[in-house]
Protein backbone atom coordinates (compact mmCIF):
# COMPACT_ATOMS: atom_id res chain seq x y z
CA UNK A 1 0.00 0.00 0.00
CA UNK A 2 1.25 3.12 -0.81
CA UNK A 3 2.55 5.49 2.10
CA UNK A 4 1.01 8.27 1.63
CA UNK A 5 -2.33 6.70 1.74
CA UNK A 6 -1.41 5.02 4.98
CA UNK A 7 -0.20 8.01 6.41
CA UNK A 8 -3.80 9.71 5.28
CA UNK A 9 -5.70 6.56 6.98
CA UNK A 10 -3.59 7.37 10.47
CA UNK A 11 -4.56 10.99 10.17
CA UNK A 12 -7.99 10.76 9.31
CA UNK A 13 -8.48 7.79 12.21
CA UNK A 14 -7.02 10.46 14.83
CA UNK A 15 -9.57 12.54 13.55
CA UNK A 16 -12.54 9.91 14.60
CA UNK A 17 -12.92 9.05 10.74
CA UNK A 18 -13.85 5.28 10.01
CA UNK A 19 -11.49 4.23 7.54
CA UNK A 20 -10.67 1.90 4.84
CA UNK A 21 -7.96 1.41 2.10
CA UNK A 22 -7.87 -0.60 -1.13
CA UNK A 23 -5.01 -0.89 -4.17
CA UNK A 24 -8.42 -1.02 -6.47
CA UNK A 25 -11.72 0.66 -7.44
CA UNK A 26 -13.33 -2.38 -8.47
CA UNK A 27 -12.29 -3.85 -4.64
CA UNK A 28 -13.66 -0.39 -3.41
CA UNK A 29 -16.99 -1.49 -5.44
CA UNK A 30 -17.33 -4.49 -4.02
CA UNK A 31 -17.09 -3.66 0.20
CA UNK A 32 -19.10 -0.29 -0.53
CA UNK A 33 -21.71 -2.99 -2.20
CA UNK A 34 -21.16 -5.32 1.01
CA UNK A 35 -21.44 -2.46 3.43
CA UNK A 36 -24.83 -1.47 1.96
CA UNK A 37 -27.96 -3.57 2.87
CA UNK A 38 -29.98 -3.91 -0.39
CA UNK A 39 -32.70 -1.74 1.11
CA UNK A 40 -30.80 0.94 2.24
CA UNK A 41 -31.69 4.06 0.17
CA UNK A 42 -28.77 5.77 -1.38
CA UNK A 43 -28.24 9.62 -1.85
CA UNK A 44 -25.12 10.81 -4.24
CA UNK A 45 -23.90 14.19 -4.57
CA UNK A 46 -22.02 15.31 -7.87
CA UNK A 47 -18.70 13.06 -7.65
CA UNK A 48 -16.96 11.71 -10.94
CA UNK A 49 -14.68 8.94 -8.76
CA UNK A 50 -17.92 7.22 -7.50
CA UNK A 51 -19.40 6.80 -10.96
CA UNK A 52 -15.94 5.69 -12.24
CA UNK A 53 -16.41 2.92 -9.77
CA UNK A 54 -19.85 2.24 -11.10
CA UNK A 55 -21.27 2.74 -7.98
CA UNK A 56 -25.20 4.39 -8.96
CA UNK A 57 -25.41 1.55 -11.95
CA UNK A 58 -24.84 -1.36 -9.27
CA UNK A 59 -26.93 -0.21 -6.96
CA UNK A 60 -29.74 0.39 -9.10
CA UNK A 61 -29.02 -3.33 -11.13
CA UNK A 62 -29.52 -4.78 -7.58
CA UNK A 63 -32.87 -3.28 -6.94
CA UNK A 64 -31.33 -0.32 -4.33
CA UNK A 65 -33.39 3.28 -4.19
CA UNK A 66 -30.65 5.81 -5.63
CA UNK A 67 -31.28 9.39 -5.35
CA UNK A 68 -29.10 11.03 -7.68
CA UNK A 69 -29.49 14.47 -10.16
CA UNK A 70 -26.95 12.56 -12.56
CA UNK A 71 -28.42 9.54 -13.07
CA UNK A 72 -31.86 8.75 -14.60
CA UNK A 73 -33.55 7.43 -11.56
CA UNK A 74 -37.16 8.88 -12.70
CA UNK A 75 -37.18 11.84 -10.00
CA UNK A 76 -36.28 16.07 -11.41
CA UNK A 77 -33.28 17.14 -10.47
CA UNK A 78 -35.02 19.31 -7.39
CA UNK A 79 -36.41 15.82 -6.11
CA UNK A 80 -33.68 13.45 -6.47
CA UNK A 81 -31.45 15.95 -4.47
CA UNK A 82 -33.45 16.98 -1.81
CA UNK A 83 -34.34 13.02 -1.46
CA UNK A 84 -30.71 12.75 -1.08
CA UNK A 85 -30.05 15.31 1.77
CA UNK A 86 -32.28 12.84 4.02
CA UNK A 87 -31.03 9.26 2.35
CA UNK A 88 -30.25 6.11 4.40
CA UNK A 89 -25.99 6.30 2.85
CA UNK A 90 -24.74 9.74 1.17
CA UNK A 91 -22.18 8.93 -0.84
CA UNK A 92 -19.37 11.55 -2.33
CA UNK A 93 -16.19 12.10 -3.23
CA UNK A 94 -13.43 14.73 -1.46
CA UNK A 95 -11.82 17.60 -3.44
CA UNK A 96 -9.22 17.16 -1.04
CA UNK A 97 -7.75 15.52 2.09
CA UNK A 98 -4.83 17.02 3.90
CA UNK A 99 -1.85 15.46 5.78
CA UNK A 100 -3.56 16.52 9.04
CA UNK A 101 -6.61 14.22 8.04
CA UNK A 102 -8.98 17.47 7.32
CA UNK A 103 -11.72 16.54 4.35
CA UNK A 104 -12.10 19.45 1.77
CA UNK A 105 -14.86 19.67 -0.23
CA UNK A 106 -16.28 23.24 -2.20
CA UNK A 107 -19.80 23.62 -3.55
CA UNK A 108 -21.57 25.92 -5.93
CA UNK A 109 -25.47 24.41 -5.09
CA UNK A 110 -24.57 23.44 -1.77
CA UNK A 111 -25.91 20.44 -1.44
CA UNK A 112 -23.19 18.30 -1.19
CA UNK A 113 -21.97 20.46 1.87
CA UNK A 114 -24.79 20.02 3.67
CA UNK A 115 -25.62 16.40 3.29
CA UNK A 116 -22.20 16.16 4.61
CA UNK A 117 -22.56 17.47 8.09
CA UNK A 118 -25.67 15.32 8.90
CA UNK A 119 -28.67 13.48 8.39
CA UNK A 120 -27.92 10.49 7.29
CA UNK A 121 -27.01 6.90 8.98
CA UNK A 122 -23.50 7.10 7.18
CA UNK A 123 -21.47 9.10 4.91
CA UNK A 124 -19.02 7.51 2.53
CA UNK A 125 -16.27 9.71 1.07
CA UNK A 126 -14.39 7.75 -1.27
CA UNK A 127 -11.26 9.15 -2.48
CA UNK A 128 -8.41 8.29 -5.21
CA UNK A 129 -4.52 9.15 -4.29
CA UNK A 130 -4.66 12.24 -6.52
CA UNK A 131 -6.81 14.06 -3.75
CA UNK A 132 -4.26 13.63 -1.13
CA UNK A 133 -2.66 16.98 -0.43
CA UNK A 134 -0.33 18.32 1.99
CA UNK A 135 -1.30 21.18 4.01
CA UNK A 136 -5.06 23.29 3.89
CA UNK A 137 -3.15 25.78 1.33
CA UNK A 138 -1.95 22.91 -0.56
CA UNK A 139 -5.28 21.35 -1.00
CA UNK A 140 -6.99 24.87 -1.60
CA UNK A 141 -4.57 25.21 -4.75
CA UNK A 142 -4.88 22.05 -6.00
CA UNK A 143 -8.90 22.42 -5.76
CA UNK A 144 -9.52 25.84 -7.25
CA UNK A 145 -5.90 25.50 -10.06
CA UNK A 146 -6.85 21.79 -10.68
CA UNK A 147 -10.33 20.22 -10.00
CA UNK A 148 -12.11 23.51 -10.35
CA UNK A 149 -11.31 24.29 -14.24
CA UNK A 150 -11.52 20.62 -15.08
CA UNK A 151 -15.50 20.60 -13.48
CA UNK A 152 -16.01 24.01 -15.05
CA UNK A 153 -14.98 22.66 -18.57
CA UNK A 154 -16.93 19.43 -18.24
CA UNK A 155 -20.02 21.37 -17.24
CA UNK A 156 -19.37 23.66 -19.88
CA UNK A 157 -19.39 26.57 -17.88
CA UNK A 158 -18.52 30.52 -18.65
CA UNK A 159 -15.72 30.81 -15.97
CA UNK A 160 -12.25 32.40 -16.43
CA UNK A 161 -10.89 29.01 -14.82
CA UNK A 162 -13.00 26.66 -17.71
CA UNK A 163 -10.94 29.41 -20.02
CA UNK A 164 -7.56 29.64 -18.65
CA UNK A 165 -7.17 26.49 -16.65
CA UNK A 166 -6.37 28.06 -13.13
CA UNK A 167 -8.63 30.35 -10.65
CA UNK A 168 -8.92 34.30 -11.19
CA UNK A 169 -11.42 34.54 -7.95
CA UNK A 170 -14.56 35.27 -10.19
CA UNK A 171 -17.63 37.11 -10.10
CA UNK A 172 -19.03 35.10 -12.75
CA UNK A 173 -22.78 33.40 -12.44
CA UNK A 174 -21.72 30.06 -13.30
CA UNK A 175 -19.06 30.03 -10.48
CA UNK A 176 -19.20 26.42 -8.93
CA UNK A 177 -17.27 27.79 -5.39
CA UNK A 178 -19.75 29.01 -3.45
CA UNK A 179 -18.85 27.51 -0.40
CA UNK A 180 -16.10 25.73 1.43
CA UNK A 181 -16.61 22.58 4.20
CA UNK A 182 -13.58 21.72 6.04
CA UNK A 183 -14.05 18.34 8.08
CA UNK A 184 -11.38 19.08 10.81
CA UNK A 185 -13.21 16.39 12.78
CA UNK A 186 -15.88 13.95 12.39
CA UNK A 187 -18.84 15.67 12.74
CA UNK A 188 -20.40 14.81 16.52
CA UNK A 189 -24.10 13.22 15.11
CA UNK A 190 -22.34 11.62 11.72
CA UNK A 191 -21.08 8.32 11.18
CA UNK A 192 -18.06 8.76 8.06
CA UNK A 193 -16.71 5.83 6.48
CA UNK A 194 -13.84 7.00 4.22
CA UNK A 195 -12.34 5.06 1.30
CA UNK A 196 -9.08 5.34 0.25
CA UNK A 197 -8.30 3.76 -2.76
CA UNK A 198 -4.21 3.63 -4.73
CA UNK A 199 -5.23 4.63 -7.90
CA UNK A 200 -5.99 7.95 -9.76
CA UNK A 201 -9.71 8.84 -9.44
CA UNK A 202 -11.64 12.10 -10.28
CA UNK A 203 -10.58 15.63 -10.44
S1 LIG B 1 -13.80 31.34 -8.38
FE1 LIG B 1 -14.43 31.27 -10.54
S2 LIG B 1 -12.50 31.14 -11.64
FE2 LIG B 1 -12.06 30.54 -9.55
S3 LIG B 1 -12.25 28.31 -9.53
FE3 LIG B 1 -14.21 29.17 -8.89
S4 LIG B 1 -15.42 29.26 -10.77
FE4 LIG B 1 -13.28 29.05 -11.38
Amino acid sequence: MNERLEACKKALEKNHFTVRTFETKEEALEAFLADVAVDETVGFGGSITTRELGIPEALMARGSAVYSHWENTGLTKPEALFKAMTSDVYVCSANAITSAGEIINIDGTGNRLAALCYGHKRVYIIAGVNKLAGSTEEAMLRIKNVACPMNTQRLKKATPCAAVGHCMNCDSPDRICNGTLILNRKMGGQEYIVYLVNEKLGY
